[in-house]
């Protein structure tokens, strides 16, 4: 249930300024979930403005697309001429395209972000403060059969109701025209089938307290008739293999690499596994707004992890054809979210924090959907409403900003041993840097906490010399992402210098363990995944001392020869499947843990050079960085070596021996 979260004496602290006490409760609503998600929602204030003329004027300072309630600041809020958004609400007609470039040129702030499409409609409401949110309580409400009727028998005469019009400037003309007589000092609120809740106040703390109320009063008439019961069920073993294998396909669809969050949840289990999922999942999204991240129904599996994905294709074109008119361009067919019985649901982004975005919208979803059941029947919009959002110019011109980054490696999954420092800590930066999403191995458990929560990239303490432990290590990566395409090879441990006659053979075995069996046994649990893995590559981190071993390194060098050795044998049994194998061979990184300051001292004094020369100790007479091999790395796990298996490539700046 939710509560109020408003703090008098933290409000306080803001003094008057409108604008901070706008940044103030916009966040109190952002932290809550259940009223909005992932930059859903929108909020202003109107306020004067001066100018470098020293003249005054009244603006509406109203979120910016591209901010997210939760974590807004004043330099979110774009300031628009309030006398011209007024006068833009009495149009007769202007096309949402023409309404954004409209509301950019009344800005009194050119740096400011674009203004939120429902500026109009923020200006239009005769209040200082405006809240507006889509609370699940509410719409949930509104998407049930007599969805109006409940909501009149609710609040009464408290809120204005607005029926379904899609948002932007149709959605203010409407609410304008509705409003043309009403005594706005009487209702609380506002409420938009089938979208979401305004409510206004000329005090912040009014503005925000009337939201929190109303939906509590929606909250507490579900609950009143049982409806906020969710089907929950038992964790499962996950399907690994299943779930890379549907990733691949729905990546195949989608015509680019998907990432796959599977909610194994007992919320998101308890609800696959309704008898009825089949027909209540497939009726349509929360609210329209969610259409662009979610498609309007998901793909739904069998208990095996199969699914008619020519089917899904063939319905979405059917959907397509049948609703659009002015020569769209059809997106692709793929699903992005999947209802699978006893394993849960999965969400599928073109990135990883796309993939959350939807993983976060199914998870409200599927409870939507039961509050909806639990009230008489659930009840979306029909598809040509969906549609008209799905397709509309201004998410598609959304969709253009944020679902192609460019990056290479976007979409992609790479797995990377020996992940806390050095090479492989470059290897996942350069990867992440690249557009992919990565685990990173190591026994340092610095690892688990090396990168931050909304990063692409997850941290794993495991020790790969441990068979099962790497077992794990892989389930969970793909269990986190979907599946694995790229795998870096890199753990390795450099001992001290020993002859051979000196050989301690606990050494010996640890070095063979550690930089060849570990590998192997990396490789072999990998193989089944990177079957299914999108434009699948192996890379390993091998050594200068391969082609050019020297005195006192047999434990090293013999094991990186080896490691040479499988590499070449993998790139020959993997081939078939199309993954690509290629090898790296470094020389003198010296931005490595292996590498303190002393010891690069000591050994340059032992040459008679110095520290700047010792480094540079090649025919290039350059310096080696851990970043110059990630980025080969990167090179040989993308499309430059997408015809190019088995090969060996030296970073050393050029070696007499190698050559
Ligand atoms: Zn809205």
């Amino acid at each position: 249930m939710i509560k109020s979260l408003w703090n008098d004496q933290e409000a306080a602290e803001l003094g008057n300024d409108p604008l901070k006490l706008r940044v103030y409760s916009s966040r109190l609503l952002g932290r809550e979930a259940d009223l909005v998600l992932h930059g859903g929602g929108n909020t202003s204030v109107k306020a004067t403005s001066t100018d470098w003329l020293g003249d005054t004027e009244e603006v509406l300072y109203v979120k910016g697309s591209g901010w997210d309630l939760a974590t807004i600041e004043a330099p979110g809020f774009a300031p628009v001429k309030l006398d011209t958004l007024r006068r833009l609400a009495r149009l007769e007609a202007l096309s949402d395209t023409d309404m954004v470039a409209m509301q950019r040129a009344a800005m009194t702030d050119p740096a400011a972000p674009d203004p939120s499409v429902e500026a109009i409609l923020h200006a239009i409401i005769p209040f200082k403060y405006v809240d507006h949110t889509h609370a699940d309580a509410v719409v949930t409400l509104t998407n049930t059969q007599g969805g109006e009727d409940k909501i009149r028998e609710l609040y009464g005469d408290r809120v204005i109701v607005i029926p379904y019009v899609m948002p932007g400037f149709m959605l203010a003309r409407t609410v304008a025209d509705l409003t043309h007589d009403l005594d706005w000092g009487r209702v609380e609120g506002m409420i938009l089938l089938n979208h979401g809740i305004f409510t206004f106040h000329d005090d912040a703390r009014e503005s925000y307290q009337r939201m929190i109320r109303l939906v509590h009063e929606a909250e507490e008439y579900l609950h009143a008739r049982r409806a906020m019961t969710l089907a929950t069920a038992a964790a499962e073993e996950v399907n690994h293999t299943a779930l890379a294998r549907i990733r691949r396909q729905v990546s195949l669809k989608a015509g680019r690499p998907l990432i796959a969050r599977l909610d194994n949840s007992p919320e998101a289990r308890g609800f696959a596994d309704l008898p009825r999922v089949a027909t209540i999942a497939t009726r349509g999204p929360i609210t329209p707004d969610h259409v662009i991240r979610t498609k309007r129904i998901p793909l739904l599996m069998d208990q095996a992890g199969n699914a008619d994905l020519e089917a899904y294709e063939q319905a979405y074109r059917q959907y397509f054809e049948a609703n659009q008119n002015t020569g769209l361009t059809c997106l692709d067919p793929a699903p992005r979210w999947a209802v699978w019985p006893g394993q849960g649901v999965i969400g599928f982004g073109t990135d990883g924090q796309n993939a959350r975005i939807v993983a976060d919208i199914n998870a409200h979803t599927l409870r939507c959907i039961q509050y909806g059941e639990g009230l008489g029947g659930w009840q979306a919009l029909p598809a040509d409403k969906i549609f008209e959002v799905e397709y509309w110019e201004l998410e598609q011109a959304k969709l253009k900003k944020t679902g192609n980054t460019g990056a290479p490696l976007t979409g992609q999954i790479a797995l990377v041993t020996g992940a806390a420092n050095g090479i492989g800590r470059a290897c996942v930066n350069t990867l992440l840097a690249q557009g992919a999403c990565v685990a990173g191995l190591d026994i340092n458990p610095d690892i688990a906490t090396a990168f931050p929560e909304k990063t692409a990239a997850i941290g794993l303490t495991y020790d790969v010399t441990d068979p099962a432990a790497l077992q794990t290590a892989i389930a969970e990566t793909i269990r986190t992402y979907g599946g694995l395409d790229i795998l870096v090879s890199n753990v390795g441990l450099f001992p001290a210098s020993r002859s051979i006659e000196d050989m301690d053979p606990e050494l010996w075995r640890q070095c063979l363990d550690m930089n060849l069996t570990s590998a192997m046994t990396l490789v072999k649990y990998s193989i089944p995944y990177l079957r299914h893995g999108w434009e699948p590559a192996i890379v390993f981190i091998g050594s200068r001392n391969v082609p050019a071993p020297g005195p006192g390194a047999a434990a090293y060098s013999a094991s990186k020869a080896g490691l040479n050795q499988l590499a070449r044998v993998a790139a020959l049994e993997l081939a078939p499947d199309g993954v690509r194998v290629n090898s790296i061979h470094p020389d003198a990184v010296f931005d490595t843990a292996l590498w303190t300051p002393e010891v690069i001292a000591a050994r340059a004094a032992s040459y008679g050079l110095s520290v700047a020369d010792y480094k540079r100790r090649n025919l290039l007479k350059t310096e080696i960085s851990s970043k110059n091999v990630a980025e080969m790395a990167c090179a040989m796990a993308g499309s430059i070596f997408a015809k190019t298996t088995g090969a060996q490539v030296a970073i050393d700046g050029g070696n007499d021996r190698v050559i």
